[in-house]
């Protein structure tokens, strides 16, 4: 029975307790209201290391025989330090799985921490709840950004929200400062900046209603996510690829398919399959669970 804890790093810490691939208690969380979004932000380094293990502990709830604990963040990690996170700027450059190891064997847990990419840990999450952890599975996270995970890990950067899809020399609007980035059309933060005077929800509402200007940004909207599908079907294969996250309200799947057909033509293919799924806490603390148990057997 692999005892495992799974957390998770957004403007909250998530934290559950998973045995064998299924949470045993609650998710919790810190802060535990919503209203606190920049609590995290404000922490430096080390005492964001220390409300995490804080979490871990809790989570834990007594049990001192702990496989491995995971801990899935938004940025680029690579050898357990984090190279770049722009959502949580403190971490660059911190040795977050030695960090976080130390402070829990003072607290009394010994056991190895992986540090996973937050989309690499949905990756996993999606492909325990789908029964599909023998097979390769993507997902695309609407959000802010634009996040790309992969299950099972491979070692790479696999930044594929920043992917080109576009060689307009007007597309800058990616958080990265990269010229013709999905995330420049498809990320929040960036349709913000694009529409000054419209939220991001506006605008496909005055795209339903006929506005030309919307309907087209609607339109480029969805070809820019077919664009990096097709990309990573060209370079990976087809298979599974779920969209999550809290903006796939604005997709329409029969558009991304009718987009995506046109992009993709050689028949071994064609066979990739796509499903929209819900963004949940739990799946999310079982694919950080689940990444460090992976890591922890290698
Ligand atoms: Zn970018």
């Amino acid at each position: 029975m692999a005892k495992t804890i799974g957390v998770t790093l957004s403007e909250r810490i998530s934290a559950g307790l998973v045995v064998d691939h299924k949470l045993s208690g609650p998710v919790r969380y810190f802060p535990d209201n919503h209203e606190d979004e920049d609590a995290l932000v404000e922490l430096h380094t080390d005492a964001l290391a220390e409300a995490i293990c804080k979490q871990v502990v809790q989570a834990a709830d007594g049990a001192k025989d702990l496989t491995a604990v995971g801990v899935a963040l938004p940025g680029l990690v690579k050898n357990g330090v984090v190279e770049e996170s722009p959502n949580l700027p403190q971490l660059k450059g911190a040795r977050i799985e030695e960090l976080l190891a130390a402070q829990l064997r003072i607290q009394g847990i010994d056991a190895p921490v992986t540090a996973v990419n937050d989309a690499d840990g949905m990756a996993a999450g999606l492909a325990s709840a789908h029964g599909k952890l023998d097979s390769m599975i993507r997902v695309w996270t609407l959000g802010v950004g634009i996040g790309y995970g992969r299950y099972p890990f491979a070692p790479g950067v696999w930044e594929g929200g920043h992917t080109v899809v576009t060689l307009d020399e007007k597309e800058r609007f990616c958080g990265c400062g990269g010229r013709g980035h999905m995330e420049g059309i498809m990320g929040h933060r960036a349709m913000r900046l694009r529409f000054l005077d419209m939220e991001p929800e506006e605008v496909f509402e005055a795209a339903k209603a006929g506005d030309a200007r919307c309907l087209e940004f609607k339109r480029l909207w969805h070809k820019a996510l077919a664009a990096a599908t097709a990309t990573t079907i060209h370079m990976a294969g087809p298979g599974k690829i779920f969209l999550s996250g809290f903006n796939v309200r604005f997709l329409e799947l029969p558009l991304l398919k009718d987009y995506l057909q046109q992009m993709v033509k050689m028949s071994p293919l064609q066979s990739y399959s796509l499903e929209i799924v819900e963004d949940s806490a739990e799946v999310r603390v079982i694919g950080a669970a689940v990444s460090a148990e992976q890591a922890a057997a290698r």
